[in-house]
């Protein structure tokens, strides 16, 4: 393979910039540019051994760097690896990056490196993308879990149902390879049981799937409420709140104002139905129909309701239509006094505040974090981290209840056996032990150049 070169760290000024070089040439490369203070040139350089010195162009001195050498396959790819620590600033990395550049070095694709490391057997699919979730995660707990997956706790669980499928076709095979023998027949029930645990262990993994999705793109949380009870002043509140706005998602064309926002360890993406009525009158008339629609999509439910007044037609309507076990009912506008106090609805949890002196924020904060942690499922019994791996899995799901409805309907075994094979193709494919060039080229194009 080709060698390739990129570099590793983000962009931007820091205090240090990575460039790394992966394949055959990248230790014959360092030795034409870099020129050691001491010591050896990197040719002669032992593995995960470093030396400072300078990297040269034209024998000018573009930068001092400290050098790192990985010698294949003990390296992050497998191959050997050079590493230039130098000096950060977009100019004066993108002019070394430039000088290790040549004939024999080419400038790496997305991911290419991770690529690499797949294709060389040092990561599992699952593993590398974690690598990818962790470099854009956003929230403390995303990047924790995204680590655990990097250690390849998923892996490991998939592997065990691998395993129990390889066991169960190995059984089902003796027996109908050899009918004539005096082996033991499959025990129908034996069977049954082994697949009933394996169906079961597997929807458990999958019921990760909802976590990782909401660590990855936020918990998607919209306030709702009727008109003027203080969902935007809300929306604002939590904005400034933690200031630690992420990004503007354009929410224009589905008429609501979304925001990044973080609460405590967990990325929320905010939508205020609110930023209608705003812009057109009409629609101010039918604000709540509006929220209700958004409801149905919704992680978590913000409702807010105005107890300094006396509750309305609009408030009940809403009340009757929200799913209470995903709803946080926030009470606002407590500092004009409450008029009434929300009964019990089966809320999810229940805070005051008053959105404008900026007053019970925290106790919302709290309420979010632990709805949020409903969701959390330990990370170090792997996790489903994305639609690739969730399809996957459903699919060895539906394999499994197939092989069960087989030995219901009492057909031949060969029925089950072969809904058993289906089941450990799709886990394969998962794991990446069985993938097609297609599938490894859509995962590592999701990945930043230089990783
Ligand atoms: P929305 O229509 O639900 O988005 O409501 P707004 O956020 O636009 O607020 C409507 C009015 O209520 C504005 O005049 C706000 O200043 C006011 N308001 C919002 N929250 C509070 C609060 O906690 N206390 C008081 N006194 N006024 C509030």
């Amino acid at each position: 393979m080709d060698t390739i070169a990129a570099i590793a760290t983000p962009h931007g000024t820091g205090g240090v910039a990575v460039i790394r070089i992966s394949g055959s040439s990248a230790i014959a490369r360092a030795d034409e540019i870099f020129r050691p203070l001491h010591g050896k040139i990197p040719s002669q350089m032992d593995g995960y051994t470093c030396a400072y010195g300078h990297i040269l162009r034209d024998n000018t001195v573009l930068d001092d760097c400290v050098l790192t050498v990985f010698r294949a396959p003990h390296s992050y790819t497998g191959e050997d690896v050079v590493e230039i620590s130098c000096h950060g600033g977009r100019f004066l990395t993108q002019k070394i990056l430039r000088t290790v550049l040549c004939d024999c070095v080419r400038l790496a694709e997305a991911g290419e490196f991770t690529k690499r490391a797949f294709l060389n057997g040092k990561l599992t699919l699952t593993q590398a993308e974690a690598v990818a979730d962790l470099i854009s995660a956003s929230g403390e707990n995303a990047a924790k879990c995204a680590r655990n997956l990097r250690d390849g706790a998923t892996f490991r669980r998939i592997s065990g149902f691998s395993d129990t499928l390889l066991e169960l076709l190995s059984d089902l095979a003796v027996w109908a390879d050899y009918p004539d023998e005096d082996i033991p027949s499959v025990d129908f029930s034996n069977l049954e049981s082994r697949l009933e645990l394996l169906h079961s262990d597997m929807k458990k993994l999958m019921s990760t799937y909802d976590y990782g999705r909401i660590l990855r793109e936020g918990l998607h949380t919209v306030i709702a409420g009727k008109p003027n009870v203080g969902k935007s002043t809300l929306f604002n509140a939590l904005n400034g709140f933690e200031r630690s706005i992420v990004t503007d998602i354009a929410g224009t064309t589905r008429d609501v104002v979304e925001e990044q926002i973080r609460i405590g360890g967990y990325a929320l993406r905010l939508s205020d139905t609110a930023g209608v009525h705003e812009t057109d009158e009409q629609i101010e008339k039918i604000g709540v129909e509006k929220s209700i629609a958004f409801l149905q999509d919704a992680d978590l439910v913000l409702a807010v309701f105005d107890v300094s007044r006396p509750l309305s037609e609009d408030d009940e309507k809403l009340l009757s239509r929200l799913p209470m076990e995903r709803t946080i009912a926030v009470c606002n506008k407590t500092d004009l006094g409450k008029q009434w106090e929300i009964g019990d609805y089966g809320f999810s949890d229940i805070v005051e505040i008053s959105a404008k002196m900026l007053d019970g924020m925290e106790q919302l904060e709290t309420a979010v974090e632990k709805f949020a942690g409903l969701f959390a499922s330990p990370a170090e019994d792997g996790m489903i981290a994305n639609e690739r791996q969730r399809a996957c899995l459903s699919e060895a799901i539906s394999a499994v209840q197939e092989a069960l409805d087989a030995l219901h309907l009492g057909l031949a075994y060969d029925a089950v056996t072969v809904s058993l094979e289906g089941a450990a193709d799709a886990l394969l494919q998962l794991t990446g032990e069985r993938i097609t060039d297609a599938v490894v080229d859509a995962v590592f194009t999701r990945f930043c150049v230089g990783k």
